[in-house]
Parts: C-alpha cells; structure tokens; sequence
C-alpha cells in the first residue's frame, strides 16, 4: 500500500491555482516529504504553516513509476480522451534556469 497525499493551497483570494502531491510508502513517509518540500518552498510553505491547504490522502497499490502510461494509468486517464501530455516549453525552461 503507498499513498498520495493531495495538498491544495488556497490563495489569499479563496481561490485554488496550485495542488501539490506528495508520495510515500506509508502516510508518515508522505507527510515528511510534504513537510521537507514546505520548507524550500516559498509560497506553498507559508500556507501550509497557516494551515491554508486542504490535504487529501488517496490509497494507491503502489507508488508512481517514472513511465508516461504508468501515470496515466495512475491518474485514471487511460480510457480517456480529455487529457493531454504537455512538455515544457523552450520558454518555460529558460525561465526555471533563470531562476537559479
Ligand atoms: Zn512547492
């Protein structure tokens, strides 16, 4: 048994423009690497302290495998027509090596 621990922050507005999810073997696992990301991380950080998130834990078989259908599978989307695989694109990666 793994889980996913789904954690939605909720924006000064009440709105919802991030969900993070975090994996792991067992809860506490999934909740130490939730609280190990809220620490480098300066927005979701702050809002998780503030209890500004709605967490949601889901029970998988097993944990994601790096492999595309794997995660599609896993998302429930492989039947499906609506999703969509997205790369980064040239622009996007230019701004993420900025920001280093
Ligand atoms: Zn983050």
């Amino acid at each position: 048994m793994a889980i996913a621990l789904h954690s939605f922050k909720i924006d000064s507005d009440g709105e919802i423009r991030i969900c993070h999810t975090f994996y792991g073997e067992t809860e506490a696992e999934a909740e130490a690497t939730q609280k190990a990301h809220a620490k480098d991380c300066p927005h979701y950080g702050p809002a998780l302290a503030q209890g500004k998130t709605i967490d949601i834990t889901e029970d998988l078989d097993e944990l994601p495998v790096p492999e595309e259908a794997a995660l599609l599978e896993l998302l429930g989307f492989e039947d499906e027509q609506w999703w969509k695989l997205r790369a980064p694109t040239e622009e996007e990666i230019d701004e993420e090596g900025e920001e280093e």
